[in-house]
């Protein structure tokens, strides 16, 4: 156990939680961020990224993450590797159980993010970036006059593949039975795409091609039929929803049916010191932008909390 306990503690090294740390940083609380299994967040798995203000040209996830790192850096956060096994949120200061470590804090930002769910494919992990992904928003550009496929049946596969039609000649939807999660409305609405097609109670069972480095087709099985057969594709979009890294705040912390953390005015949790940001509390919006703009709430909260209770 450390003797001194932390002012903060910053659970995860997305874009949410480096933008916690730059401003803790700069508020003179020399916050330690803990990087987990995907340091980097959702925006190390992508390539292009197009959407973050302040790159006219881009810039590839993997550099924008390691740019806010050693901004938050040269503020004086310091970083380490580690998996939080459990947390005592119970009182103050917090006690972190890092396995073989534990540590303690005033104040707390879980800024753990969302990981996408995969199929677990033979040869999906491999294409990550290269045809497969799970960010249209992210990606979509780079299939401009091709055609892909979308899996999943509920509004995230549908608001996918909606968006990819604006690049993709045509996008097919994958989805394992025959009636669908989605909405009604986000349905018809990609019912009435005539660049949408649907394959239902279908199920993709590889991607191919890694020799290549890029996706070229898919191999897919009817579930009724068992027939299996292949599929021409540029790139695979999963579109089977997000699993909020939230279980290590099992019973202290509100969560939604999803396990999404609650919060309130943006970046509370109902534990006093406890602030919440970026993907594990945000289902709706997921951008990198948005979750830099949390991560951001959450220092400047640590901060007032501080300054109110002391440190
Ligand atoms: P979801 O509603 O849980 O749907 C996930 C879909 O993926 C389901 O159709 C599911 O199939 C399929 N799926 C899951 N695991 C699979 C697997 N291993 N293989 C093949 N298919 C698999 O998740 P979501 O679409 O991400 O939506 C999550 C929440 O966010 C929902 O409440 C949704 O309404 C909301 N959301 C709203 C909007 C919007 O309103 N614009 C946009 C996105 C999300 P089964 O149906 O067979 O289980």
């Amino acid at each position: 156990m450390s003797q001194e306990p932390r002012d903060t503690v910053i659970i995860g090294a997305g874009c949410a939680g480096l933008t916690a740390a730059i401003y803790a940083g700069r508020a003179n609380l020399k916050p330690l961020v803990l990087q987990g299994h995907e340091p980097g967040g959702q925006l190390s798995l992508t390539t292009l990224v197009e959407n973050f203000p302040g790159f006219p040209e881009g810039i590839q996830g993997p550099e924008l993450i390691e740019n806010m790192k050693k901004q938050a850096a040269r503020f004086g956060a310091e970083f380490q590797t580690g998996h939080l096994v459990h947390a005592d949120l119970r009182q103050r200061p917090f006690v972190l159980d890092l396995g073989k470590d534990k540590l303690r804090t005033r104040t707390l930002i879980i800024a753990s993010g969302a990981s996408a769910r995969w199929l677990g494919l033979p040869h999906e992990q491999a294409l990550i970036g290269h045809g497969v992904s799970s960010c249209a928003t992210c990606d979509g550009f780079f299939f401009t006059g091709k055609e892909v496929a979308v899996v999943g049946g509920g509004d995230s596969a549908m608001e996918e593949a909606l968006f990819l039609t604006r690049f993709a000649t045509r996008v097919s939807i994958i989805h394992r039975r025959e009636q669908f999660r989605a909405s009604k409305i986000m349905l018809e609405r990609a019912r009435q795409n005539d660049r949408i097609r649907f394959l239902t109670n279908t199920v993709v069972e590889d991607v191919y091609d890694v020799g290549k480095q890029e996706v070229t087709g898919l191999k897919l099985r009817n579930v009724k039929t068992g027939v299996t057969s292949d599929f021409p594709a540029s790139a695979l979009f999963l579109g089977i929803g997000h699993i909020p890294n939230a279980a290590m705040f099992d019973g202290q912390l509100d969560k939604d049916s999803d396990g999404y953390i609650k919060t309130e005015n943006y970046v509370f949790t109902r534990v006093p010191g406890v602030f919440a940001c970026g993907d594990v509390q945000d289902r709706r919006y997921r951008q990198a932008i948005t979750a830099s703009g949390s991560g951001c709430m959450a220092a400047m909260e640590v901060e007032k909390f501080l300054e109110e209770h002391g440190r």
